[in-house]
């Protein structure tokens, strides 16, 4: 028997398709919805320099980035934060890396709401949350992305995979990228300032191996080393 043709409804579109921005323009920042602009603004969330969120825009395709509830098919309409303002420490260094595009992703109002309230402790474990207090970078934390699963986020709007040694069931950890000429030259000096960073450069030392779990002396699994990819 003949089946009629089914009607196209939500076909999937590749990332990056133009199609779908065309159709829903899509805020640059977070206007306001009114024009009054005084009185108390402590609640709304700043705007994002227009910059960040075209090198958010780039990189997501206009979709989705996190892709729990969508699928990562629902057009991307908000930003949602890694981690939460004030991180990073007082003063403007917090700020500047709440606001750096490692530390954003494209977002439907539903995945964003699954990151920030109902299902926070899996956000954590996924990368798309990262802990307020911690010492790790956003660029360091791998996160799974809907569209390029386990990846490291740069601060250009680009992105690379996570080596697999930093995604752990139980918590992720931190990816420390050099240069090839510091680890042929067995220059160490960043992941000393990086052990530095997490309290650990008194411990004894250290040795790695790249895309491996860096073991501290004192025992700690701290992080993995890895090289920076397109030098
Ligand atoms: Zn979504
Ligand atoms: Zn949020
Ligand atoms: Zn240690």
């Amino acid at each position: 028997m003949k089946r009629s043709p089914m009607p196209p409804r939500r076909q999937p579109m590749s990332r990056g398709s133009k199609q779908l921005s065309r159709k829903a323009p899509i805020r640059s920042t977070g206007a306001p919805k009114s024009g009054k602009t005084t009185g108390k603004k402590s609640a709304g969330p700043r705007p994002l320099p227009v910059k960040v969120v075209a090198a958010v825009r780039a990189r997501s395709g206009g979709l989705c980035e996190i892709g729990l509830e969508c699928g990562g098919l629902a057009q991307a309409v908000e930003r949602a934060h890694r981690t939460g303002k004030g991180a990073g420490g007082p003063g403007g260094r917090g700020r500047a890396a709440s606001n750096s595009p490692s530390n954003l992703m494209d977002a439907c109002r539903r995945d964003h709401d699954r990151v920030d309230r109902a299902k926070v402790t899996d956000a954590y474990l996924r990368g798309h949350k990262i802990h307020r207090h911690g010492l790790a970078r956003p660029h360091e934390v791998p996160v799974l992305h809907a569209g390029y699963g386990w990846v490291l986020l740069d601060d250009h709007g680009g992105w690379r995979s996570a080596p697999a040694a930093a995604v752990r069931g139980e918590h992720l950890l931190p990816v420390l990228q050099i240069s090839r000429r510091e680890y042929d030259l067995g220059e160490t000096g960043a992941v000393d300032r990086a052990l530095a960073r997490f309290g650990h450069l008194d411990c004894g030392g250290h040795s790695f191996r790249l895309d491996e779990v860096l073991t501290c002396a004192c025992g700690a699994e701290l992080l993995v080393v890895t090289l920076l990819e397109a030098e």
